[in-house]
């Protein structure tokens, strides 16, 4: 049987300190499959540059040249993780039966790629990359993240617990998934409604290698915002639960008050008066507020803006026509 080519695909974004680690580390995972006749010759490793500001680009370019086992794209700014990463699989589906995807720090254990590959000579089209705790993560990333996973259960979204972006996906899986073209994208929420047999394999996520984290706090809320609004309708259903029951409880005051009324008792109402202003006043601008979410999204995808744009592109399509020289590491 003709083997398989393997694309591990990397969005990078100012990571200069830790790519060649990255680099070294993936290359050495890439040849040893390679060597085990597990994946084809013509496999490769895909880096994205998402706009780095540093010498991540120069990095990538200089791979590309010296190592035939190197592609690299760069887009034209930053255009975010999720996007970066979909520029990547969509030229990586192009040239490969399958494509691996993993964060450029490391932190996702590289030697379970093997088992990656494994499940999917088995048959399978989806293996997810599962954490199996997260020590090495900050307590409150550890405890907002598992928060948002639970949060995002309880909304009816299935994400895989503890799954971000480490996968391996097979060209048919991402084939189909590339057909998702919204622009608000939130990949790890629409990898479980392809279907396909789909295995999920454990591992431990480790400390960044190098460099610091790209996801800040206020990055990480609006992607979590984003992916909430992206999949469920429930927090508009829950605020129009929240007005019918405001406007059955008004009918209620509306009673008491003309009870209190006509027992000629009616200057202690003020208080009341004031708190229900607020309490009505909030609540309208908090409906007014997620509705206007919900229509913000849809303008985002009425207009049908490309979602990322290619500068450069160093993909190396043709693998077999170059003369391979393996960079020992
Ligand atoms: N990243 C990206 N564009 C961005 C932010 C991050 O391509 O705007 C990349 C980054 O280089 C890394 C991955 O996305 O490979 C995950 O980012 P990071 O490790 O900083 O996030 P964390 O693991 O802290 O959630
Ligand atoms: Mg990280």
């Amino acid at each position: 049987m003709k083997k398989k080519i393997l694309t591990i695909a990397v969005p990078c974004y100012n990571e200069e300190e830790v790519f060649d680690c990255t680099y070294l580390r993936l290359k050495g995972v890439l040849n040893n499959l390679i060597d085990d006749e597990l994946i084809s010759e013509n496999s490769q490793l895909l880096f994205i540059d998402d706009g780095s500001k540093d010498a991540t680009w120069g990095k990538i370019s200089e791979a590309c040249r010296i190592d035939p086992y190197v592609s690299g794209v760069k887009l034209s700014r930053n255009f975010g993780h999720q996007k970066a990463l979909l520029a990547g699989l969509e030229e990586a589906v192009k040239f490969s039966d399958c494509v691996i995807s993993i964060d450029a720090d490391l932190q996702d254990d590289t030697s379970v790629i093997r088992e990656f590959v494994l499940q999917y000579l088995k048959g399978y089209d989806v293996v997810y990359g599962v954490r199996s705790k997260r020590d090495t993560d900050s307590y409150f990333k550890r405890t907002t993240a598992e928060g948002f996973y639970k949060l995002m259960g309880k909304l009816g979204l299935s994400l895989v617990y503890n799954h971000a972006d480490y996968r391996l996906l097979s060209k048919r899986a991402l084939a189909e998934m590339l057909r998702f073209n919204e622009s608000n994208l939130f990949l790890r929420g629409i990898v479980p409604l392809l279907g396909f047999k789909s295995t999920k394999v454990y591992y431990e996520r480790k400390a960044r290698e190098a460099g610091e984290s790209k996801y800040p706090l206020a990055k990480m809320l609006a992607f979590a915002f984003d992916g909430l609004t992206s999949f469920s309708v429930k927090p508009i259903r829950f605020i129009t639960g929240i007005g019918f029951l405001s406007f059955f409880i008004s009918f209620i005051a509306g009673f008491y008050v003309l009870v209190e009324k006509f027992m000629g008792d009616t200057e202690s109402g003020w208080a009341s008066l004031m708190i229900s202003i607020w309490l009505i006043g909030g609540l309208l601008l908090m409906s007014i507020g997620l509705i206007g979410e919900y229509i913000g999204k849809i303008y985002e995808e009425v207009k049908h803006r490309p979602r990322y744009i290619i500068e450069h592109n160093l993909c190396n399509k043709h693998a077999n026509t170059k003369i391979k020289t393996k960079v020992h590491v």
